[in-house]
């Protein structure tokens, strides 16, 4: 056995609020179909792969050096990126990048959260909005969605109201569930809010609802938009997150920010990644039909179908959810258990992927799960 393997993190002097506490956990299996972490199926194109590699090669001149430390000329195109698809028209000093969405949210909890402090979100939601929170010693205040899984507007502004946290989470489009939040009663939370809002936008290019970067400067103090190449960019390997805000939250995260985060690799790949956004976000309509044409194929088997406006569908209803996600496996098709009872959510991919899973679905219909 390895060296020190007679010890357990129970004989550790561990945090006491991270005893007990599980590990993000998306089982990462080798089976033909895999929809089950949202990822864009559709791989690179030959011209962003080559683009990639010619840039990265380039960037390897310079290993002997730190990278640049705030990511100048990489924020510029992501502001580029963001101002064309929003109207709003942001600069580099709007913008800040890091490891993906998720560094973004635990600088963003390093600096506004942590110790004594609180963040809220509305459940079921992000996995690792709590876990973020625990690993930076904030405490975390869920919020229960309304029964068919939207957020209740009213429900959301009482809690926020009486337990004042100093974090408010909202994702829109919310994974696992699918929905977006509409810009009024996002408004609305913001008015109540005393702290700052995290609206974690990872799924907002397959939506067509507004984003909330068009309120950023309605609410320069409180509202922060974190984004992510991960999804609709096809560029989950390549770890690039981002956020749009004022400038002074910027500033902000330059205080907790470890320094030369983003590696000269990070930086050249992400920006050759997004020279070719016109190509890769064409795949987000395809998906978006294939997602619509699943959702049907669903409810036409008999299963509930929760409306989703992402690259998701969450779905049910099973009597056993644990049960019915290995029937899934047994068939070939890895999709996720993500703790909400009954329900099980599949990733959309590859129409054959797609059709795969619709086939295990017809099968595990007419089964007692
Ligand atoms: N936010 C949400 C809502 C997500 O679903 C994910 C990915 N599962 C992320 C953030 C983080 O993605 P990444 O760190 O790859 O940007």
């Amino acid at each position: 056995s390895a060296p020190g393997g007679a010890v357990t993190t129970a004989d550790l002097p561990l945090r006491e609020n991270l005893r007990g506490a599980s590990a993000y956990g998306a089982p990462q299996l080798s089976v033909p179909v895999q929809l089950n972490t949202n990822e864009n199926p559709h791989p690179p194109t030959d011209a962003l792969v080559e683009d990639v590699a010619e840039s990265v090669l380039e960037a390897a001149r310079e290993l002997h050096r730190y990278p640049d430390r705030d990511a100048v000329a990489l924020r510029t195109d992501l502001a580029e990126y963001l101002s064309g698809r929003t109207g709003v028209a942001l600069t580099v000093d709007n913008v800040w990048a890091a490891n993906g969405s998720n560094e973004i949210l635990q600088q963003l909890l390093q600096a506004f959260a942590g110790p004594g402090r609180s963040a809220m979100g509305f459940v079921p939601s992000y996995s690792m909005h709590p876990i973020i929170s625990d690993g930076t010693d904030t405490e975390w205040l869920p919020v229960y969605r309304a029964g068919d899984f939207t957020l209740d507007v009213d429900a959301a502004v009482a809690a926020i109201t009486e337990q004042r946290p100093d974090v408010v989470f909202v994702t829109s489009p919310n994974n696992p569930t699918g929905h977006s939040i509409p810009l009024d009663a996002l408004r609305r939370i913001l008015d109540a809010a005393p702290g700052i809002v995290i609206v974690d936008e990872a799924y907002a290019e397959f939506s067509a609802a507004p984003s909330a970067i068009t309120l950023i400067d309605e609410y320069p103090a409180k509202l922060v938009v974190s984004r992510t190449m991960s999804k609709a960019f096809a560029f989950a390997g390549g770890r690039l997150g981002y956020l749009a805000a004022a400038p002074a939250f910027v500033e902000a995260l330059l205080l907790v920010r470890l320094p030369y985060h983003l590696s000269v690799q990070t930086q050249a790949a992400a920006r050759a990644a997004l020279r070719h956004a016109d190509d890769t976000l064409a795949s987000v309509e395809k998906l978006a039909r294939e997602r619509d044409r699943v959702s049907a194929a669903l409810a036409e088997a008999g299963y509930t179908v929760i409306p989703s406006d992402a690259n998701f569908v969450l779905f049910g209803r099973f009597t056993d959810a644990a049960r019915a996600w290995q029937a899934y496996l047994d068939r070939g098709v890895l999709i996720r258990d993500v703790g909400i009872p009954e329900h099980l959510r599949v990733t959309i991919g590859l129409a054959a992927e797609n059709d795969a899973f619709l086939a295990a679905s017809a099968e595990l219909a007419a089964t007692e799960l």
